[in-house]
C-alpha cells in the first residue's frame, strides 16, 4: 500500500507508472505506398516508451553528470542525485526487456517494480517508427505487448510503491490501472502528475479520466484533486468537449481549456504548445488567470522528440522538491525551468539521449 514516508537519505521519491518500449526507427526518403517495399536510409534501435522516457528525464535532470561518466567510463547511477526515481511497469522475457531494464538501471532508476512477464511469450512493448526525412514527420505503430500485462493481482495489489512522494502517470498502459493508481495515490495524499498521452481515443475513456480528476467533496479537500495535468494541444483538444486544436491558437481558447480543467478540480494545468511555448494556470493563483510563456530561443531545432517528456520530468522534479521541503509549489517557476530543459532537448537528435543533465539546465 502506498505511503508518503521519506527515503532514509532524505531525498524525495518519484514513481513513474507507465510504459517501456523499444523504439525501432527507420529513416526514409518518403513514406511507403501500399504494397511498396523500400530501402531505408538508416535504422536505429533505442529505448523508449512514455513512462520510461519520463523516468529517464527525472533521473538525468536530477543528476550532474560526472566527468568520467561523460566519457562512458563510469556507471551513470554512481553520480550524485537530488531525487530517487522508481519505474513500475512490465516488459517481456526477451532481449528488449533486458535492455530496457538495464538502461533504466544504468541511469540510476530503481527497476524493482518493473515486472518481467513470463506467460505465453508476451513480447516487450515495441514502437515501429518511420521518419520521413524531408519533412521530419513520423508514423508510429505502438504494439503494447507486456505493457498491457502489468500484474496487479486483479486490482488487489498496489502499483504505487511505499515512500512515493509524487506519482507520474501516462496512458500507454491499461486505463483501469491508471485510474486505480490515481485514486489510490489521491486517497493517500500523494500528489499525481498526469500526462494523458496518447490522448484517449473513445468518449468512454475520456469521461472515465475526467471523473478521476475531480475533488471528492467531503473526503478529500482542496489540493487533493489531480495535482498536475501536463498535456499537449492534441491531448487538450481530445479532453475538452467541443474544443479543437485550432481553438488553441488563441489565448481565449487556451484560457477556456484551462478553466475547464480547473473547474474539474485539477490544481495546476500546464499545456505545452511545441514551438509556441507553454500555457499554464493554477487554482492557487490569486487572479486565477492563465499565463502564456514563450519558448526559449534556440539556435536550431534539430528533433523535437522527447521534448514533452523532458518538460514533464523537470516539472515533476520541481513539484517533488517543493513537497519534500514542505513549501508551496511555485507553478510559474517550475514551468519556466521545464521550458528551459525542453528547449535543450529540441536541439539534439533522439529521445532519451537528447534529454539534458541537471547541470545543463541550471
Ligand atoms: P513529444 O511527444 O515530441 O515529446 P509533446 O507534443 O508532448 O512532444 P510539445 O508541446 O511539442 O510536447 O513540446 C514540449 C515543450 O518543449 C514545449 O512546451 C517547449 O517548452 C519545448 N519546445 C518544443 N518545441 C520547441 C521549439 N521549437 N523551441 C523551443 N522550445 C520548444
Amino acid at each position: 500500500m502506498a505511503s508518503s514516508a521519506m527515503a532514509s537519505d532524505g531525498l524525495p521519491r518519484i514513481t513513474v507508472l507507465g510504459s517501456l518500449n523499444m523504439d525501432l526507427v527507420s529513416y526514409v526518403s518518403h513514406h511507403p505506398e501500399p504494397g511498396e517495399t523500400m530501402t531505408s536510409n538508416g535504422f536505429a534501435v533505442s529505448p523508449g516508451g512514455k513512462g520510461a522516457n519520463q523516468a529517464i528525464a527525472c533521473a538525468k535532470l536530477s543528476r550532474t553528470r560526472a566527468p568520467a561518466a561523460a566519457g562512458g567510463q563510469a556507471p551513470l547511477s554512481t553520480t550524485a542525485a537530488t531525487a530517487h526515481v522508481s519505474m513500475v511497469g512490465a516488459v517481456g522475457d526477451d532481449a528488449h526487456g533486458t535492455a530496457l531494464r538495464s538502461n533504466l538501471a544504468a541511469h540510476g532508476v530503481d527497476v524493482s517494480g518493473v515486472q518481467v512477464v513470463q506467460a505465453g511469450g508476451v513480447p516487450s512493448g515495441v514502437a515501429v517508427i518511420v521518419v520521413d526525412e524531408p519533412t521530419g514527420q513520423n508514423r508510429i505503430i505502438f504494439s503494447p505487448g507486456a505493457n498491457y500485462q502489468i500484474d496487479d493481482k486483479a486490482g488487489t495489489q498496489s502499483l504505487v510503491p511505499a515512500g512515493t512522494q509524487l506519482l507520474i502517470l501516462q496512458l500507454e498502459i491499461p486505463l483501469e490501472q491508471v485510474l486505480r493508481a490515481l485514486r489510490e495515490a489521491r486517497a493517500a495524499g500523494i500528489p499525481v502528475l498526469l500526462n494523458p498521452a496518447p490522448a484517449p481515443a473513445t468518449e468512454e475513456a475520456r469521461s472515465q479520466l475526467e471523473a478521476a480528476f475531480a475533488v471528492t467533496v467531503g473526503h478529500l479537500g482542496k489540493g487533493q484533486g489531480l495535482s498536475h495535468l501536463v498535456l499537449n494541444e492534441t491531448e487538450t483538444a481530445a479532453l475538452v468537449p467541443a474544443l479543437t486544436v485550432a481553438d488553441l491558437d488563441t489565448e481565449a481558447g487556451l484560457a477556456r481549456a484551462a478553466a475547464y480543467f480547473l473547474a474539474l478540480g485539477v490544481e495546476n494545468v500546464v499545456m505545452t504548445l511545441g514551438g509556441r511555448g507553454v500555457y499554464y494556470a493554477s487554482a492557487a493563483s490569486a487572479s486565477g488567470a492563465g499565463q502564456l510563456l514563450p519558448p526559449e530561443k534556440v539556435a536550431r531545432v534539430v528533433d523535437t522528440t522527447g521534448a514533452g517528456d523532458t518538460f514533464a520530468g523537470q516539472y515533476a522534479l520541481e513539484a517533488v522538491y517543493a513537497t519534500a521541503a514542505g513549501k508551496a509549489f511555485d507553478c510559474a517557476a517550475a514551468v519556466r525551468k521545464s521550458n528551459r530543459a525542453a528547449a535543450k532537448t529540441v536541439q539534439r537528435k533522439g529521445a532519451q539521449d537528447s534529454i539534458p543533465w541537471r547541470d545543463e539546465v541550471e
